[in-house]
């Protein structure tokens, strides 16, 4: 019933902004009709789902579960070096466009409904430092998150766990040094234990490269308790 009232005024004023801003593809610049999507068709369209029968995806996910903390891999794409994914992920990252986060969510948690996993007890999305959060005023995962949760019912938890290091910029780095990098980066926070003793737990990242960082962020949860964590990413980078 309160969705039904908040849908009302949330149309109209998507209406009104689609007259005064008219919609274009995140990716390309092209018009889109009202009401569409992120992208155009033809942006999405070049964007590579994955197949759990790729070797990319078995490789991703036997990295994942390097120390046997990551139960199962959900992912919805690849990351290539170029085209509409970066694009649109750049936006998300640098410009905040949190359309863009919480589509790609729902996107995910389609794939995660698909592979029946859907029932878990909360989504945790993957911690930005304090330090970076302050630079961008949000965290991109946690956008993700969101859009996961509109599909799967499950909530979201971003008060779970933490960065206790500030790392540089991953991007730069080779995978030895990443993986150096994010050793023990993370930690669960001293509430954490009560509300993730026994339960299965959603951890959603944007781009899954090494898998250190979500490896490190799944032992956490492991240490406070948890029954389970699953591995979702919006896209795996090949
Ligand atoms: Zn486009």
């Amino acid at each position: 019933m309160p969705a039904d009232l908040l849908s009302v005024p949330f149309s109209f004023l998507r209406m009104f902004s689609d007259v005064v801003f008219p919609p274009v593809c995140h990716s390309c610049n092209a018009s889109l009709p009202r009401g569409g999507s992120i992208a155009c068709p033809a942006c999405l369209a070049a964007i590579v789902p994955v197949d759990e029968w790729d070797t990319a995806y078995r490789e991703a996910f036997a990295r994942l579960n390097e120390e046997r903390t990551v139960s199962d891999f959900v992912a919805a794409w690849y990351f290539e070096r170029e085209g509409p994914l970066r694009l649109l992920m750049h936006r998300l990252k640098y410009g905040g466009m949190s359309t863009i986060g919480l589509e790609f969510g729902r996107v995910l948690g389609e794939r995660i409904r698909e592979a029946g996993l859907a029932e878990s007890d909360m989504i945790v999305p993957l911690p930005l430092h304090a330090t970076r959060i302050r630079e961008r005023g949000f965290n991109q995962c946690e956008y993700i998150a969101r859009g996961v949760s509109a599909v799967t019912g499950s909530p979201v938890r971003a008060d779970l766990l933490r960065r206790t290091r500030f790392t540089p910029s991953q991007t730069t780095l080779g995978h030895g040094e990443r993986r150096e990098n994010v050793r023990q980066a993370f930690a669960a926070r001293r509430r954490a234990p009560r509300d993730v003793a026994g339960r299965t737990i959603l951890l959603v990242d944007d781009v899954v490269t090494t898998g250190a960082t979500m490896r490190s962020c799944a032992c956490a949860l492991h240490g406070a308790g948890a029954r389970a964590v699953i591995a979702c990413a919006v896209a795996i980078a090949r």
